[in-house]
């Protein structure tokens, strides 16, 4: 009996990341048990991808080749809450919920925003997903203070630790945050945490002039920790928190701003698409935002955070591959002329088929050796990554 036949089972038939099927998968729930499958892979020359909560498996390009699918959902729990230090180390497949209802008894969070119920620490971190709340708290880079990774032949690394100035000299945690699984299996993180706001106020409205409305809210200096706006709607929302008098006062001044006080929108923190439809991620520099949402929302669906300049834009999944394409090109040049890029996130196949994902890419060459120190054999979910890697 081998280490695979011992640490693996057969896989069944939605054992696929974006569309491609495996033959094995294994379920670890340590990382001692992580590491000696991922070194029984190695030996064997099987090509791996990891999966979480599978909320987003169909991110990014579909793998060159799989055998072996590692499954984390048995790697969960809070391993330790330093609640003094505001920091929290936790298993990657833990469930974002399950972070959340940890730490809100001692009135703390990690201010990681994900809309899909089930998405888990490690595949957020994974693709470096974000939501409105980046704008005061930034991303998972930002947050994620430590890691602990299985490399491609098993070895397990630790980088950064649980002191926020920690400095080590090869960040693994900010390389593997975003890497979508192409550089090793993440099991644990260490994450800062932030306080939760005794109370917050949303306030919106559709402005008729977007550009003019959003100048006015940074110049009221309201410290907003989301400023979303929808295409569609032609809103915007504005998220403040704090001390009860201190969001009274700041709401106060963007209703004089903005007009209304109504609340979370029904879009606030939602892709702009269904299941099965094409996702993009836009980014702009701030000041081109206004003129990006209004030349993405004559083509697809667009939401996002006007604040940090990353947008989202969704076509429906009925929508003809060559339409896709076409679409896809132009809001990749609007999206570039606005001072940033357009990667697709996710597409149904035949729409993969003629786009490119990730599009043109500064420091690829940097990119493909890091890939190759980390994962020389390019058995790690390959081609799912920009350029191929
Ligand atoms: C092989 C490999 C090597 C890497 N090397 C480095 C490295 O040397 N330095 C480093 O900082 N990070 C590196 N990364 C991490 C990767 O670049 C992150 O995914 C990226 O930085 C996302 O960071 P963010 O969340 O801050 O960007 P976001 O703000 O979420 O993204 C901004 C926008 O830019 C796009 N974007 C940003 N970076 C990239 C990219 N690299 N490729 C395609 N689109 C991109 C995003 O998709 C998004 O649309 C590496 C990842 C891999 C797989």
């Amino acid at each position: 009996m081998t280490a695979l036949d011992e640490l693996t089972e057969p896989a069944k038939d939605d054992d696929a990341v974006a569309g491609v099927p495996a033959r094995l998968v294994a379920a670890p729930t340590s990382t001692a048990q992580a590491s000696a499958v991922l070194r029984a892979a190695a030996d064997a020359g099987l090509a791996v991808a990891f999966r979480g909560g599978g909320t987003k498996l169909d991110w990014g390009a579909p793998p060159r080749r799989l055998d072996l699918i590692v499954d984390t959902r048995g790697l969960t729990g809070v391993v330790e809450h330093a609640a003094g230090d505001l920091i929290a180390v936790v298993r990657a497949g833990t469930p974002m919920a399950e972070v959340r209802e940890h730490l809100g008894p001692a009135g703390q969070q990690l201010a990681l925003d994900t809309s899909e119920a089930g998405a888990t620490v490690g595949g957020t971190v994974a693709v470096s997903a974000s939501g409105p709340r980046r704008q005061l708290y930034g991303t998972a880079r930002d947050l994620v203070i430590g890691m602990t990774v299985v490399r491609a032949d098993g070895t397990v690394a630790h980088s950064g630790g649980k002191v926020v100035k920690n400095v080590a000299g090869y960040d693994l945690a900010k390389l593997f945050t975003g890497a979508y699984g192409t550089l090793g299996l993440i099991t644990r993180c260490a994450f800062r945490l932030h306080p939760r706001p005794g109370a917050e106020a949303v306030v919106r409205a559709a402005p008729p002039d977007l550009g003019a409305a959003l100048a006015a809210i940074r110049a009221a200096q309201v410290v907003p920790s989301a400023v979303e706006v929808d295409g569609e709607t032609g809103e915007v929302a504005v998220l403040v928190e704090g001390t009860p008098a201190g969001v009274r006062d700041r709401a106060a001044t963007l209703v004089r701003i903005l007009g209304d006080d109504a609340g979370r929108p029904h879009w606030w923190g939602t892709y702009p698409w269904e299941p099965g439809g094409t996702g993009l991620k836009l980014t702009a520099a701030l000041s081109r935002v206004p003129a990006l949402v209004v030349r993405a929302a004559a083509l697809a669906r667009v939401r996002g955070s006007a604040g940090t300049g990353v947008l989202y834009a969704g076509l429906p999944p009925d929508t003809a591959p060559d339409e896709a394409a076409d679409a896809v090109a132009e809001l990749r040049a609007a999206a570039g002329d606005a001072g940033g890029h357009a990667v697709v996130l996710t597409a149904p196949a035949e729409v993969r088929a003629g786009v490119d994902m990730w599009g043109p890419v500064d420091g690829l060459a940097l990119m493909r050796r890091v890939k190759q120190q980390f994962d020389p054999d390019a058995r790690l979910a390959p081609g799912r990554f920009v350029g191929g890697i």
